[in-house]
């Protein structure tokens, strides 16, 4: 650690709206960025221990990814092309981690999940999931930052079915994910040098009885943490809700207290202008899944969203987490969704994936851009390539919102530490984690094959 000064790249601070410094540089000491500017000004007051040549290549705050499950290693191109007839991805994805995931099957493919995400710039996450601490151990050892949440469901969730409002309740489990949740809340807030905070997680309005969601509120602010739940997600959440409470999810959760600045809500695509305000005036944070709902043929009603001023910032669910994809995803989808191309532009979509992110997550104070004073998470991105050639200052942004790839990141720092370094992996193996994450999916994949039908994978 101690001193590194990163020099000669195209800096974008994300503090001015597309300010992007040619020649610059950012310096670190420890866990900090002390200067940002023109390398020689920065050089004039730090002597640095390393340099690191940022040639041809941008400088910027590492991407900020607020809604993930690193279990998702298991449900990889496994269900993108699944037919809604036959239940689409919940008749697969969520059945399989239910019936066949077990706690002991996570670290591999969930590592090699996080390996994804580190790789391709993404240096926090808001993870949430059930099995823990399972994820916090891929976070500790990965050396991502991350925000982690115990989830907590009262239900086999892969029986949710579109059209059937019965859900056989189970108390036990409810009683079992919140003794996890604040189990994990104790032993992770703050761990590894504060790399790890918590967060309490309900999985759905529709997947816990009511008594059990408020519980969850309860649990957090005995901790004083934030909240982090899926949100009008699928058209069988607003079915359920509707039908057995005569409320939808959003006023559900307003109900329950759970809604508000500390509260992450992911995905709310099926929703309502009224509810698109409870969540504004309940200062309630978005986390758009842009590329996973695209996916999916469903969109939320994103040019509301931009004009309602509630904090948006982006996640990528699970199966892929390449955030690069999830910003065109944002940005090619609204456009066509709402036939207004000035909806959003490069630079408004490459802050929902750093800024919008620290704000969502309430750690704006330390992360989301670079200026002296907040945690080194930085990244590079090789510009001398094909795809983002010829380069001037006044099209960089551009560049990498429409023409880079999450492949195209060549260096990453977290909380100071260098992790990623010419697109290699500093803290572990990567090679050792795939060939163990394959041997754990095989054996999965095959006990579960009647799941895939005629795609069976063993
Ligand atoms: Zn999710």
């Amino acid at each position: 650690m101690a001193k590194t000064l990163i020099e000669n790249g195209w800096v974008i601070p994300m503090n001015q709206r597309n300010l992007t410094i040619p020649g610059g540089a950012v310096a670190i000491e420890n866990d900090r960025i002390v200067a940002v500017g023109e390398s020689a000004a920065v050089r004039k007051n730090f002597k640095p221990d390393r340099t690191v040549d940022a040639h041809g290549k941008a400088v910027l705050p590492g991407l900020i990814n607020t809604h993930t499950h690193l279990a998702g290693g298991f449900n990889k191109a496994t269900t993108e092309d699944a037919k809604r007839a036959t239940g689409g991805s919940f008749k697969r994805a969520i059945p399989l981690q239910e019936d066949f995931v077990k706690s002991d099957d996570l670290y591999f493919p969930g590592m090699v999940h996080g390996i994804e995400m580190l790789k391709t710039g993404t240096t926090t996450i808001n993870e949430m999931w059930w099995y823990m601490p399972e994820p916090a151990r891929i976070v500790k050892d990965l050396g991502i930052r991350a925000v982690v949440a115990g989830v907590v469901r009262e239900m086999n969730t892969g029986k949710i079915t579109p059209g059937k409002f019965d859900r056989e309740w189970l108390p036990d489990l409810a009683k079992q994910n919140l003794d996890e949740a604040e189990a994990l809340i104790q032993e992770w807030e703050g761990a590894c040098d504060g790399r790890i905070t918590t967060r309490v997680a309900p999985d759905g309005p529709d997947r816990a009885r009511p008594e059990v969601l408020a519980k969850c509120g309860e649990l957090a602010r005995k901790y004083g943490v934030g909240l982090h739940t899926h949100c009008a997600s699928v058209p069988a959440e607003q079915g359920f809700m509707e039908h057995n409470y005569g409320k939808r999810a959003v006023p559900m959760l307003k109900e329950l207290g759970l809604l508000g600045p500390d509260m992450m809500a992911a995905h709310c695509v099926f929703v309502n202008d009224e509810e698109i305000e409870l969540l504004k005036s309940s200062g309630t944070k978005m986390s758009h899944t842009a590329y996973l709902v695209g996916k999916r043929a469903y969109f939320p009603p994103m040019e509301k969203f931009y004009g309602s001023g509630i904090d948006i910032s982006l996640g990528s669910d699970w199966a892929s987490n390449d955030l690069w994809k999830t910003m065109r995803a944002a940005i090619l989808l609204a456009r066509v969704q709402s036939g207004n191309i000035e909806l959003i532009d490069a630079w408004d979509v490459l802050s929902l994936a750093t800024v919008g992110g620290a704000k969502g997550l309430g750690m704006e104070k330390d992360l989301g851009t670079l200026e002296a004073g907040k945690k080194a998470d930085i990244i590079m991105v090789d510009l001398e390539t094909a795809w983002c050639n010829p380069i001037r200052r006044e099209n960089v942004i551009t560049n990498l919102v429409y023409n880079a790839n999450g492949s195209d990141v060549t260096h990453v720092w977290v909380n100071g530490e260098s992790v990623v370094a010419d697109k290699r992996l500093l803290t572990m193996d990567e090679k050792e984690m795939f060939r163990e994450a394959q041997k754990v999916a095989d054996r999965v994949w095959h006990e579960a094959r009647g799941l895939f039908g005629d795609r069976a994978t063993a």
